[in-house]
């Protein structure tokens, strides 16, 4: 049985619906993936570590968890903290805006919780997915800790799995940002970088750039994405362009990237070769974005998976 983690932050999340209407839902990128990958293979076990509250919303979240068949052995709970918070609004041109309470969430705390067994356990794992948003919340003084964590998961032969997924306002300043990069880069098995992310912090303004930054890196598997454009993967050295078929009626481009990821994964770890994979994945993603919201519903997205 296969065996991949996911690292990270899920948040709570606020939509504005009609006027003074609130809509409770959670999402965060890499409970996503977690999501998509699971609802495409089922039989992988997709394992969510980070920390929440013990308050009500984290009880529902948890929940949320395993409803999505998740394991939540690795879902912490904070004596004092609380899960982070966003809200989300669309107007009338479609423009989507957000604010965030995450400064102080418990999501930041989830290294206190990773002991030196619980490391031991993991290690029998296939795969350790963290994002660059997992980076930026684990706190400053934290982060020594968790590159000796990924080092022993990949010393025990766990493929390190690297999403750049950069939002500067989670950073202090892009050199911090490029210093922990460089430390997830050098660690990584298989990275998926957007060019959008690369773009703002290397000016890398390609796909082709992208793989050429990459290079001196020593990644086995590098996927890089492009919003409708082509996908571009170079596995053990061989360089390959695939084609994805634009989404005419894009309805919210929230957690393309992450869907994308996860079934990505998921099909990795289930044996596909790399174009079948990325096939799939767009799939995923061409499906998540006909739909609002981070999480599409279930049904439809089964049913956009069945085409
Ligand atoms: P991110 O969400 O990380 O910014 P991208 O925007 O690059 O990621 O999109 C991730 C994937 O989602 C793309 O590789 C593609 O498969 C799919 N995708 C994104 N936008 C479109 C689109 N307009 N039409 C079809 N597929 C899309």
């Amino acid at each position: 049985m296969k065996n991949i983690y996911f690292i990270g932050e899920c948040m709570i999340e606020l939509r504005a619906t009609v006027p003074s209407t609130l809509h409770q839902s959670f999402a965060g990128d890499v409970y996503n993936s977690a999501v998509y990958l699971k609802r495409c293979f089922p039989k992988i076990t997709t394992s969510v570590i980070t920390a929440l509250g013990k308050d009500n919303l984290s009880k529902k979240m948890r929940e949320r968890f395993a409803s999505e068949q998740l394991n939540t052995d690795y879902v912490f709970a904070h004596n004092s903290k609380v899960p982070g918070m966003y809200y989300i609004e669309t107007d009338e041109q479609g423009e989507r805006s957000f604010i965030y309470w995450r400064d102080d969430s418990a999501a930041k705390k989830v290294i206190e919780f990773i002991s030196p067994e619980l490391v031991k356990q993991l290690s029998s794992g296939d795969m350790f997915f963290f994002s660059g948003i997992s980076l930026a919340v684990i706190e400053a003084q934290a982060r020594p800790q968790f590159w000796d964590i990924v080092k022993q998961l990949k010393t025990a032969g766990v493929k390190i799995v690297f999403d750049p997924n950069y939002r500067a306002r989670l950073w202090d300043n892009v050199e911090q940002t490029k210093a922990q990069y460089h430390s997830a880069f050098s660690l990584a098995d298989i990275t998926l970088p957007g060019v959008e992310d690369l773009e703002t912090l290397y000016d890398v303004k390609s796909v082709e750039a992208v793989i050429d930054y990459l290079a001196p890196y020593n990644i086995n598997e590098i996927v890089v994405k492009n919003g409708p454009d082509s996908v571009i993967t170079k596995e053990a050295g061989i360089v390959q362009s695939h084609k994805i078929t634009p989404v005419k009626n894009v309805i919210d481009t929230t957690s393309a990237g992450d869907a994308f990821n996860g079934v990505y994964l998921g099909a990795r770890l289930d044996g596909r070769p790399i174009d079948k994979a990325v096939e799939l994945a767009a799939q995923a993603a061409g499906a998540v974005i006909q739909q609002p919201g981070a999480i599409a519903p279930k049904d439809v997205f089964q049913q956009a998976m069945a085409k």
